[in-house]
Formats: structure tokens, C-alpha cells, sequence
């Protein structure tokens, strides 16, 4: 493809995104194909000769469009808002079209600058001291699996120079709650510490994890000769959006010694929100802290923020200096290849500056506030109504929810819970994610695609009432 075609087919693209967002409410939010539609449709080989774009495209629309789930469109309910701004897709397109590579400052000077200077205005919005310094992860899995070996490093005297975590005397132990995401899970186990080395914390009737369970576990583990290394703490789990009370979680590392890792993945986005910054009041007595701005800010994927207090370690762990990436430079800049597992790395704060210069943070924080009203308002709704039950507290754009009615219990409960969220996803009306709680089945309701206005929940409540009646 040449310059000249690719104007000509990029704006066809554009269009079609365009009218995609515009049109998106009329399609089922969930695909409605069966496993391996896609496979069967599609040819088994690659073409021997190019075919014209305006194939490619209209296999977009005809094998493509049926086989997605709409996260933008208004009735999207399940796992959490995500990815949405258009400001930040023409950020993204840019990096793409760009095409340069940030190996070293060097590399692309303005690739690195820029994500220094959106990282620190973000650092600004979320309310974080100018101590925290800031870097373009893939995803949170990787910054958290980046903080857990910068946790190793620090616990072991840098081990990895010497015996490496197979040298070590003791097993270094980490701590997460009970409610801590999947990915801290692999994070811990693929840094080395093993299953037997990761203690789940059990969590209070907030589902956030108990300080002094904590303390208890860490003194078990000294008796034990064990050597604790680093607490994993959640703003906003993933079930119920748990807050763990980092001022006290804080005290106790600060205490031993231990690195304090805060995911914030999904959370993180509401500390734009001066009101909300108390769910992570403590934050200063983190070693790193991980925030998504590609989930509810709306940022395109990928753009997961990693803020450490002490670079100069991340980058004593991280960094390699081959001579071919060596510049006379060196010593004024950062090279971000130090900061994290890739070498190489895309022009990602570029749809971060679209965003935030696009939009505004006002209009940030006011679509941020109108979900939170949006999520109360149907949390009031819920409460008052008969057989219904709301199974944690609303804290942020995420509600635990269950139709209970009389006489139902146990196993027949979770068929009906099971029983009506699959309805409601068949129907193409509205998507949410049926997930367990504390063993049983309940739905998570996240308010917040980015077209989701009050009127959109106001439907989906109607919807809800119905269609557990079958
Ligand atoms: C979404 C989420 C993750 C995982 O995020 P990825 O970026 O997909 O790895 C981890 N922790 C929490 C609390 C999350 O909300």
C-alpha cells in the first residue's frame, strides 16, 4: 500500500469507526456466534496475491462485526468501562502511522519526553506527590509482575547478580487479600516466589483486607524463619471494588520493611476526583502503584501507568546496556527500556496527550461523576426493591447484585442468578458478567461505557425486573 492508497482507504477507515460508535446501540451488545464461527468462514491459507482493500473492509463488516462484544455501546455492563475515548483511537492511529520505535531516548527523543511530561500531569490529577515518577506498561499484569521483582531485588540485596532466588536462605513470602486480581496471583508465581510463599489475607465484611490478619501473618512468618517481602494491596478489587486500607497496610510494611505494591488498575481512574481520593488515603507509603488509564479515564488500550518512588532501583533491576543502544546522552535522560521487561516500546503517551488535551480533565471529571450517580441511582433502586439484594457496598461504578426470591436458596439461587444473567446477555439488550461471591453466584453490574447516560439505566433497571421472571 502506498501513501496515496492509504489516504484514500484511511478515510474509509475513519468513517467506518465513525459510524460504528454512532450506530453501535443497535446492535446486540454481546456477539450471538458460536465458538469457531470465524474459523469456518475464513480461508485456511493466506491469499499468494494482495486482494483489493475494499474485500478487506467488507469482511469487517460481514465476518468481523457479528463475532464482537460492544464495549462501547451504551447497554455494555460487564467487566468495566474501558478504551473508549476517540481523542485517544486518533492518538493511537498516530503512534501506528508514525511507525517509530523507542529503544532509547535517542531512538525518537519526543517519544520519551512525552511520556514523561503526560505521565507527570496524570501523576498531578490523581493527587500523587512529585516523589512518584511514572512509566507506559503494557497492563497491569505487567506492572504488578515488574513490582513483585523489584520487590525480590530490594528483599534479596539485588540476589539476581549472584544465586539468583535459587540462592536464597529463606523463601521470601508475599501477601495479597483474598479479593486481589488473578494477575497479582501470576505475578507472584511467575516472579519466583512460588504458590507455597503467597499468603491470602482474609478480607472484613467489606471485602477489604484486615491489617491485623496481616501483621498476624508476617509475625507467623518470621517466627517461622520465612522472609516477608512485599505486600500486594487492592483500590478496587475486581469483584466488589474492595477498598484495603492502605494507611494501616502502609504502617505494617513500613514497619518490616516491606514493599508495598498498590493495584489500583481499575480504581485508579477516580483519583482525578478530589472527593474520591480517601479511598487511597496512605498511598504514600507505597513502594509502586499501578492504574489503568485504559479502563474507566478511557484511554485505547494499552496504557497502563506504573508509578515507583525510587527509580533509580526499578532501574538497577531492569536496565541493560548493550553498546548499540549506548548514546553520548545517556546520562541526561531516561531511557525507558530501563523501566520495565520490553526494549522496545511504542508511542503510547501520545494517545494519553490526545486525551487529556482533547477533552479536558473537567470533562474527565464530570463523566467520571456522572457514572458514579448513575451507579447510586440504581444501587437505590436495588435496595428498595422486594428480592433484591445488593451484596457489597457501592463505593464506585461497580454493583454486586442478586434477585433472591422467597423461598429460593443455595444451588436453586445460583441457577437463577446463572439462569437470568444468561438471558439478559442472549437477548443482546444489555451485557453484564455473572461472577461468584464468597462461593456463590452473584452478577456485577459496571456502570461507565462511555455512552452510558442515566437514561440507559434507567432501561436496563426495567430490563432487570423483567427478565428474572423468565
Ligand atoms: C483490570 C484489573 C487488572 C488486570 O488488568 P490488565 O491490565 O488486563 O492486566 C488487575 N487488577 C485489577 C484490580 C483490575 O481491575
Amino acid at each position: 500500500m502506498n501513501p496515496e492508497d492509504f489516504r484514500q482507504y484511511g478515510h474509509q477507515l475513519i468513517d467506518l469507526i465513525a459510524d460504528y460508535r454512532q450506530s453501535v446501540a443497535e446492535r446486540p451488545v454481546m456477539a450471538q456466534v458460536e465458538p469457531g464461527y470465524l474459523k469456518a468462514a475464513l480461508p485456511s491459507e493466506a491469499p499468494q496475491q494482495g486482494e483489493p482493500f475494499e474485500a478487506i473492509l467488507a469482511d469487517v463488516d460481514k465476518l468481523l462485526m457479528p463475532g464482537l462484544s460492544h464495549w462501547q455501546h451504551p447497554n455494555f455492563y460487564g467487566y468495566f468501562p474501558s478504551n473508549g475515548t476517540l481523542s485517544s483511537v486518533l492518538g493511537d492511529f498516530l503512534s501506528t502511522g508514525l511507525g517509530v520505535l523507542g529503544l532509547s531516548w535517542q531512538s525518537s527523543p519526543a517519544l520519551s519526553e512525552l511520556e514523561e511530561t503526560t505521565l507527570d500531569w496524570l501523576r498531578q490529577l490523581l493527587g500523587l506527590s512529585a516523589q512518584w515518577s511514572g512509566v507506559i506498561q503494557d497492563t497491569a499484569s505487567t506492572s504488578t509482575l515488574v513490582a513483585l521483582i523489584c520487590a525480590r531485588e530490594r528483599a534479596t540485596d539485588y540476589a539476581l547478580v549472584r544465586g539468583g532466588l535459587q540462592a536464597q536462605a529463606k523463601p521470601l513470602v508475599v501477601y495479597v487479600s483474598a479479593h486481589a486480581h488473578s494477575s497479582v496471583d501470576k505475578a507472584a508465581l511467575l516472579a519466583g516466589f512460588g504458590r507455597q510463599n503467597i499468603r491470602l489475607i482474609p478480607t472484613d465484611e467489606r471485602f477489604a483486607m484486615r491489617p491485623e490478619a496481616l501483621q498476624a501473618a508476617i509475625e507467623q512468618d518470621l517466627a517461622a524463619g520465612n522472609q516477608p517481602c512485599a505486600v500486594v494491596a487492592t483500590t478496587g478489587t475486581t469483584a466488589t471494588t474492595a477498598l484495603d486500607p492502605l494507611a494501616a497496610i502502609g504502617a505494617i510494611t513500613q514497619a518490616h520493611k516491606l514493599w508495598l505494591h498498590v493495584d489500583s488498575a481499575m480504581a485508579g481512574s477516580a483519583m482525578i476526583l478530589p472527593e474520591c481520593r480517601w479511598m487511597w488515603d496512605g498511598i504514600e507509603l507505597a513502594d509502586s502503584v499501578v492504574v489503568n488509564a485504559h479502563k474507566w479515564l478511557g484511554v485505547a488500550f494499552d496504557c497502563s501507568i506504573y508509578y515507583v518512588r525510587d527509580p533509580q532501583h526499578l532501574i538497577r533491576v531492569m536496565s541493560t546496556n548493550p553498546s548499540y543502544l549506548q548514546s553520548a546522552v545517556d546520562g541526561q535522560v531516561k531511557n525507558l527500556r530501563d523501566w520495565g521487561i520490553p526494549l522496545g516500546r511504542r508511542f503510547r503517551a501520545l494517545k494519553l496527550w490526545f486525551m487529556l488535551r482533547s477533552e479536558g480533565v473537567e470533562a474527565l471529571q464530570q463523566r467520571l461523576r456522572r457514572d458514579l450517580d448513575n451507579a447510586r441511582w440504581l444501587a437505590e433502586q436495588i435496595e428498595a426493591a422486594p428480592h433484591w439484594q445488593l451484596l457489597a457496598p457501592v463505593q464506585l461504578q461497580t454493583l454486586c447484585i442478586r434477585h433472591c426470591p422467597p423461598g429460593l436458596e443455595g444451588e436453586a439461587l445460583d441457577a437463577h442468578t446463572r439462569a437470568w444473567a444468561d438471558r439478559l446477555n442472549g437477548s443482546g439488550d444489555a451485557y453484564v458478567t455473572p461472577a461468584t461471591l464468597e462461593g456463590r453466584w452473584m452478577v456485577r453490574v459496571s456502570v461507565g461505557a462511555l455512552p452510558t447516560e442515566r437514561a440507559h439505566v434507567e432501561q436496563l433497571w426495567a430490563r432487570l425486573q423483567t427478565i428474572v421472571n423468565g
